[in-house]
């Protein structure tokens, strides 16, 4: 079984609420899964996410749970303190339900998923620069919802 581990984002978007207002911080997909399709709260994210093989096809196995609280100093000053390990979740879900709850999303916002609707879409980061944006490239910097899905698993 192929297990490749995702870098957690999460905490990189929490930063980028507190330290940057604008461009736009777009929906994080697993959250909005989670949140959508398994009906945690708004405040609830993810802290690991891996994608894995079955013999149905790909899945996400994604783990996470409300923060129990932020640290407000010290190296790790704004990332989210996780609570017992009863009181997180582990969800799996298939490329299709990600996608679905990303769509639910813009269809109720109007809003392209991937800038959140400012046009502009991250690429890259320097510590000279910080974080880069170009126009983005599912709305084509409008930053309206476009009529089309965002991944479509292969039938193989
Ligand atoms: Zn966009």
């Amino acid at each position: 079984m192929a297990v490749a581990a995702i870098a957690s984002q999460s905490i990189i978007a929490l930063l980028s609420i507190q330290m940057d207002a604008t461009p736009t911080t777009p929906p994080d997909i697993y959250n909005l899964a989670a949140q959508r399709l398994k009906g945690m709260p708004v405040d609830w994210q993810w802290f690991s996410i891996e994608s894995k093989e079955s013999p149905f096809g790909r899945f996400f196995q994604v783990s996470g749970a409300v923060p129990a609280g932020f640290y407000s100093r010290g190296p790790r000053k704004g990332r989210a303190k996780w609570p017992a390990k009863k009181d997180r979740e582990v969800f799996q879900f298939t490329p299709a339900q990600v996608e679905q709850a990303m769509l639910a999303w813009e269809a109720e916002t109007g809003n392209c998923s991937t800038c959140g609707g400012d046009g502009q879409e991250q690429f890259g980061w320097s510590k000279a620069e910080g974080k880069r944006y170009r126009q983005c490239s599912r709305c084509g910097g409008t930053g309206k919802a476009p009529q089309q899905t965002l991944f479509t698993e292969p039938e193989s």
